[in-house]
Formats: C-alpha cells, structure tokens, sequence
C-alpha cells in the first residue's frame, strides 16, 4: 500500500513541526526574553530547545504532544463525521489519511505523557522511541483490519 505509507510519512513529518510549534508557543507564551529553535528529521522525528524559560517546564514538555495529538485526532474524527463531504479526496487517500492521523495522534499523546512524567527515560534511551513506534504501527494494523473487514461488509450487502 504505497499511497497510504506516503501519507502516514507525510502526516508524520506534518505533526512533528505541529508538535515542535507546540513547545514553541509555550516557549514565548508571556516571556519576554525566550528564544527557541527546532528541527525536524524526514523520519518524522524532532527535537527543539527553549532557551531563558521561566515557566513551568512540564506544561512545556507536555505541550508538544497534546498540540500535535489534537491537531491530528480532531482532522481525523472531523473527516470521519464529515466523510460524505470529502468529494476532493480519492478512494485511497479518503481512509488512509483519517488512519495516519488517528496512529499518530495517538503517537504524540503517548509521547506527550513520557516528555512529561518520564522525561529522562523518554530521552536518554531509545526504548521511548521503540514504544511509540509500535503503539503507531500497531493502531496502524488495528485500522488497517478494521477497514477491511467494513469494506468486506460493504461488498456483501451490495450481492443480497
Ligand atoms: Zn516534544
């Protein structure tokens, strides 16, 4: 499925900007002096740096993910309510992109939640990583059944 793989890679280096720009607003959110700097990889990775921050560090930690988490699981559940209204998309993209973004939404929810309470482990060991790249690959597997199995259902009523 090489359409959906390209969307989910899309999707994945489309979040991890919304996840740095995420720890950006709290970064200059009421400060005066703060100065942040980010990049982010083709692999979907990111990585960033607020420098003279005076706030709360695990809001900021946290903001990351919860922006890219909703950002991703509000598009998703919005295209799945509005799905008849998508004439724009093709058969394939139609589910892949709602999929994607409900896998990484997910992703970035999970890494929020370690940013913030297990924040050293999250980034001194690549176990954080492993973690958050099966919980992606294994939504992405769950979804993937499911839409089958609904396309198989639809196929059968279709021959009563
Ligand atoms: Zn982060």
């Amino acid at each position: 499925m090489p359409v959906s793989l390209a969307i989910l890679v899309v999707s994945g280096i489309g979040l991890a900007f919304v996840h740095e720009i995420g720890h950006g607003i709290v970064c200059n959110w009421g400060e005066s002096n703060t100065y942040f700097e980010f990049a982010v990889s083709i692999t979907g990775g990111g990585e960033g740096r607020c420098v003279g921050y005076t706030g709360n560090v695990d809001f900021y930690r946290a903001a990351g993910g919860l922006l890219a988490s909703t950002v991703a699981l509000g598009i998703a559940f919005g295209m799945t309510a509005t799905s008849k209204k998508q004439f724009w998309l093709s058969g394939n993209v139609k589910p892949a992109l709602p999929i994607a973004l409900i896998c990484l939404g997910f992703g970035h929810l999970l890494a929020a939640t370690l940013e913030t309470f297990a924040f050293d482990f999250y980034l001194g060991s690549q176990v954080a990583m492993y973690l958050i790249q099966t919980l992606i690959f294994s939504t992405l597997v769950i979804a993937t059944i499911m839409l089958h199995r609904s396309r198989a259902k639809l196929v059968e009523h279709r021959h009563q």
